[in-house]
């Protein structure tokens, strides 16, 4: 069995550096806070579905910023999601706006519509090659996912394409065992480059959120005030199947 996946576990408060991660994150990354302006720009890419997004998502993301030095996270949220097949998703209008609204106040985060703006299924790889043409080859990605989903990722058929691409940071979600599954990974073949990420345990998701919304239970402080009152004004996810609410 052959395994050079890089999995670092790091702690690390905000403010702290962690030079194991950056001594560990490849060469064709920039080095540490502050190599932005063209060469060596540190970008975060959060993806996901955001119906709606919560304070889990908003705290994996400013973990990521913090402990891996990034310049900034860019929220993707994702177009038409193969994984999400099964049931109704929201409209992608209604996902942009609630995680444009959740990520506002803060200056180190930023939402892309490239995912939502291109026709068809939507796949990370297309994404991270072409944020690699618009921020240049000495630009560092990384892709930043709940643990459970990082391994799901790993894999993809395609998977491996993005081992040349970008760094995946893995933050670890309540319920879910990093320790197995990092030991199961490393069993694997692949070449991903894996940072495994402590974040403070926010037991939230989205389905969470759908269900209370529509048995009538409060969401409020699971996430910002914003998507509760967007989510309420839109009647968004009260009939718990979707299609949701009027369109924005
Ligand atoms: P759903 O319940 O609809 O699957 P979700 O809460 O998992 O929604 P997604 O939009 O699917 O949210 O997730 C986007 C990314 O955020 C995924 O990588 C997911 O693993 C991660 N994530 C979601 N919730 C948390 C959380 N509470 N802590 C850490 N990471 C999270
Ligand atoms: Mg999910």
């Amino acid at each position: 069995m052959r395994s050079d996946v890089a999995v670092v576990a790091v702690g690390g408060l905000r403010g702290g550096t962690d030079t194991r991660v950056r001594s560990d994150v490849g060469s064709s990354v920039g080095r540490g806070a502050g190599s932005c302006a063209g060469s060596g720009r540190r970008l975060g890419i959060m993806g996901g579905t955001f119906d709606p997004i919560h304070f889990g998502h908003l705290v994996a993301a400013e973990e990521a910023l913090v402990q891996f030095n990034l310049n900034t996270v860019l929220f993707m949220p994702t177009g038409a999601p193969p994984a999400k097949a099964h049931r109704q998703v929201s409209s992608a209008e209604h996902r942009y706006l609630m995680t444009v609204l959740a990520t506002a106040a803060n200056p180190d985060f930023n939402v892309s519509r490239m995912e939502i703006d291109r026709s068809g299924t939507t796949y990370t790889i297309d994404t991270l090659h072409a944020l690699r043409d618009i921020y240049g080859p000495a630009a560092g990605l990384f892709f930043i996912t709940g643990a459970d989903a990082v391994w799901e990722i790993v894999a993809w058929k395609d998977a491996e394409k993005i081992a040349d691409v970008a760094t995946f940071i893995a933050a670890t979600r309540p319920g879910y065992d990093l320790e197995a599954a990092r030991k199961a990974h490393l069993e694997t073949e692949t070449r991903f480059k894996i940072e495994c990420m402590e974040v403070p345990a926010l037991a939230i998701s989205s389905t969470e959120l759908r269900e209370r919304v529509a048995s009538q239970r409060s969401i409020r402080y699971l996430t910002p005030n914003s998507v509760v009152a967007y989510i309420d004004k839109h009647g968004l996810y009260r009939s718990g199947h979707g299609p949701y609410g009027t369109q924005p």
